[in-house]
């Protein structure tokens, strides 16, 4: 995670493709997925978490993390991970809806949520087609393409 000056929170490009495939897997019957990126602070994200959830597909379209799936997050990481971004798909436009801002995954400053368009298709281009929110002072900011979310994350 980045505390201001401290440079981006920086995710490894094979997070990303995991991510993809399993947004694109779950497209296939016509659900969103989603995930949560973690990893050693100071060092690049390298790990994508799944939990067990439950889809709703289209057109109603809504997915939640079971409670077998809570627990799946809390005991997945070693001692020094943590957990950095939320990410999920939804089925068309890239946005956070009043059920992602009401959803208290993460809430920690700084975190960071990722959407990603058209059932994970959006990733096939990085993060450019997602949008991007970080959580300050408790509300979750969108910030678009450009050198603001650069600031914040980074993937390489
Ligand atoms: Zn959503």
């Amino acid at each position: 995670m980045s505390a201001p000056g401290t440079g981006p929170l920086v995710v490894l490009p094979d997070v990303l493709e995991q991510a993809r495939v399993f947004f694109e897997d779950r497209g296939v019957i016509g659900c969103e997925g989603t995930a949560l990126i973690a990893g050693v602070p100071g060092e690049p994200a390298d790990r994508l978490v799944v939990p067990d959830q439950r889809a709703t597909p289209v057109p109603r379209a809504s997915v939640t993390v079971t409670p077998r799936g809570d627990l799946d997050l809390l005991v997945a990481l070693s001692d020094e991970q943590r957990y950095f971004a939320r990410i999920h798909s939804h089925p068309g436009l890239a946005f956070h809806s009043p059920t992602d801002d009401a959803n208290p995954v993460l809430t920690h400053e700084g975190a960071v949520s990722i959407v990603v368009p058209f059932f994970g298709l959006g990733l096939r281009t990085g993060l450019a087609a997602c949008a991007v929110y970080v959580l300050t002072g408790g509300r979750w900011t969108e910030l678009p393409p450009g050198p603001e979310r650069d600031a914040v994350v980074a993937v390489r």
